[in-house]
């Protein structure tokens, strides 16, 4: 017990005279060397500035510290970091390169360098030379936060076969299911592999899409696209329906286009059965536009846009109500005055709006220009989306 307390007070009294030795340490060091003794005078200068925020002064004073003292790697990163958040990336890059120079750099220290160099060239668009440095960095500790840069700056200058191997990478390091990721390179990849005309390695691509991620959606829209494109509706149409049969949710964004295939194969009736049944289960615009499109009866039409309407308030469905009324609603000024004025309030209510960051876009996107994430749009209008969530 008593040799327990004894050691409770000595570790305080150690800790004490290593402080004091390495003042006094200080102190000589200082009398030693007059570039040594400015080093810390431009340190306290700089953190006067700082405090009187003269960021410019202060970022002035140290390095001027940087530079005459060559033990303060941390005041580097410090200053390095300072110059990237305002945006000063070739200051940022200077101060790194500085610290990279230096032979006596401990290996770690000189990865941690590494890193934020590779920092200050992908904030400041200069995305070959990032690369070249994460490459570098990619047996090193740095190995995730390495690969995952560089898989942004694949998905940047759209290098999908090098973005694949990289999430695979990613995915046996144990850093989370890319599946979802992957399945959208590879379609990305076939569209590039259809622009240039390759039909055939379109279609492998959407292959591995599948593989990757059998849920997914987007591969078979591209396979509609293409079966299309090769004059073959049922085969398309095939398409759209394995996905509203894999995806409900997902009829929206098909439904349309499958109305139109149904159209072109002379099975209207089928179709406008199959699309009712649709809405029913998974009710949304898209899905009803889809079956008033397969409708002739004008005064049905109108019948089956009230009744979603009843059932769904949206300006959206009042919109539909609208058009379909011309006969229903009258005199006729006042029914175009309303669907002005429903179609001025819903301008900008029947985007598609992002789950991750809230973006909003006019058309459907799959991968998000804001916040870069893949499939983040729900497939339904903002205007039904404040319906739907409570
Ligand atoms: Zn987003």
């Amino acid at each position: 017990m008593e040799f327990e307390l004894w050691w409770l007070l000595a570790l305080p009294i150690t800790f004490g005279l290593g402080w004091l030795g390495s003042r006094l340490d200080l102190r000589q060091w200082k009398r030693e060397s007059e570039l040594k003794r400015d080093a810390p005078l431009s340190y306290f200068r700089g953190l006067n500035f700082l405090l009187t925020e003269q960021q410019d002064k202060a970022i002035d004073a140290f390095i001027e510290a940087v530079t005459a003292d060559p033990n303060t790697v941390d005041l580097h990163f410090a200053l390095g970091n300072l110059f990237r958040r305002r945006g000063e990336y070739e200051r940022a890059v200077r101060v790194h390169q500085n610290l990279l120079s230096r032979n006596d750099l401990p290996a770690a220290e000189r990865q941690r360098a590494q890193i934020a160099l590779a920092q200050d060239f992908f904030k400041a668009g200069l995305l070959d030379r990032a690369e070249a440095v994460y490459t570098t960095l990619a047996a090193s500790p740095y190995k995730s936060e390495a690969l995952a840069a560089l898989l942004q700056i694949h998905e940047r200058t759209k290098e999908w076969p090098r973005a694949i191997d990289i999430a695979g990478q990613l995915e046996r390091l144990g850093a989370g299911s890319y599946g979802r990721q992957i399945a959208h390179y590879w379609c990305e990849l076939g569209l590039q592999r259809q622009q240039s005309g390759d039909i055939q390695g379109m279609q492998e691509a959407l292959e591995q899409a599948v593989q990757a991620q059998p849920q997914a959606v987007r591969p078979w829209q591209l396979r509609a696209a293409i079966a299309q494109q090769q004059d073959n509706p049922p085969q398309a149409l095939e398409h759209l329906r394995h996905i509203a049969q894999m995806q409900p949710d997902f009829t929206a964004l098909v439904a349309l286009d499958a109305a139109r295939l149904f159209q072109q194969l002379g099975q209207a009736d089928a179709g406008r059965a199959w699309l009712l049944a649709q809405l029913q289960d998974y009710p949304a615009i898209d899905v009803l536009d889809a079956v008033l499109l397969l409708e002739a009866d004008a005064s049905e039409r109108y019948h089956l846009a009230l009744s979603y309407l009843q059932t769904h308030k949206s300006l959206l469905s009042a919109r539909r109500v609208l058009d379909q009324s011309s006969t229903a609603l009258s005199p006729e000024p006042a029914r175009l005055a309303l669907a002005q004025a429903v179609e001025g309030a819903l301008k900008t209510r029947q985007r598609y709006r992002c789950a991750a960051c809230g973006f909003e876009a006019r058309n459907y996107t799959w991968h998000c220009p804001a916040c870069q994430g893949w499939e983040t749009y729900p497939p339904r209008r903002t205007e039904e989306l404040q319906l739907i969530t409570p």
